[in-house]
């Protein structure tokens, strides 16, 4: 098993970026969100929460799924209402 944050850190978290697990190493994980084994070489994701990758953690991708279904793991542009675009911002002064 390698180091990796503690799941209470995982889940202190206002949003959540997911990306693609790209891993080579024949290394095993623990799933943050089942608890259950994660070997590196499935197809899997990593979860970032607030897009930290210091405490990124492997995740089965169903979980995620599963997670995001039940309203878990927001994304940032859920939790942050993104900044109208500079265009926008000039018409409405107009
Ligand atoms: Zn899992």
């Amino acid at each position: 098993m390698e180091d990796h944050p503690p799941v209470a850190e995982f889940r202190d978290a206002r949003w959540y970026a997911v990306r693609r697990a790209g891993s080579t190493k024949p290394a095993t994980y623990r799933c943050p969100l089942c608890g259950k084994l994660l070997p590196a070489l499935t197809e899997h994701v990593l979860v970032l929460p607030e897009g930290d990758s210091a405490r990124r953690r492997h995740a089965h991708t169903a979980c995620v799924m599963k997670a995001r279904r039940a309203g878990r793991l927001p994304l940032r542009d859920e939790v942050l209402p993104r900044r109208p675009g500079l265009l926008a911002r000039l018409l409405r002064r107009a």
